[in-house]
């Protein structure tokens, strides 16, 4: 069965589209040469890993971002180079798919059967996550895009996550 997996967005989940509240800071970030604002909070890095030590998990990026991750965001909010699914870019809506099942195809190919917390700010990930079948334990925990990543998420994983390996 393996470990399970902890699986990070980042926009959405770790840079939240308005600033919630003053622990957030405004950076800039250019992967491939294109520039783009964030709102990145300090602490997330420790609190996710304190949530994957106590838990036994493994962090990684579940994120459009994929390596991008790595340089650009792990090292502003505290966390190191991590794992990451390599998703793509969406070939976009003519190709008969929706972002949300582009994205869900790689990850549930990446995760295999592990079991794995998910956070994550897109509906459409939701709804085609519960579509799946045969995949190992899981849980998606949805987060509200304007205000990110908080603690009642993370001790939400961590219940379940404690559930889990009892
Ligand atoms: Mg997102």
């Amino acid at each position: 069965m393996g470990s399970p997996l902890v699986l990070l967005d980042v926009d959405g989940v770790l840079n939240p589209f308005e600033r919630p509240h003053r622990g957030y800071r405004r950076h800039r970030c250019s992967p491939n040469g294109v520039t783009y604002k964030l709102w990145l909070n300090s602490r997330h890095g420790r609190m996710l890993l304190d949530l994957a030590q106590s838990a036994g998990a493994e962090l990684a990026w579940a994120s459009f971002w994929c390596d991008h991750a790595n340089t650009w965001i792990a090292p502003k909010v505290g966390l190191p180079q991590l794992p990451f699914v390599p998703i793509p870019s969406f070939p976009g809506l003519g190709e008969g798919t929706t972002l949300g099942a582009w994205k869900v195809r790689h990850v549930v190919s990446w995760v295999e059967r592990r079991p794995f917390v998910w956070f994550e700010d897109e509906p459409d990930v939701v709804e085609c996550l519960a579509n799946e079948s045969g995949l190992a334990d899981h849980l998606l925990v949805s987060v509200d895009p304007q205000i990110g990543l908080t603690e009642e998420h993370i001790e939400r994983a961590g219940q379940w996550l404690a559930e889990l390996s009892a």
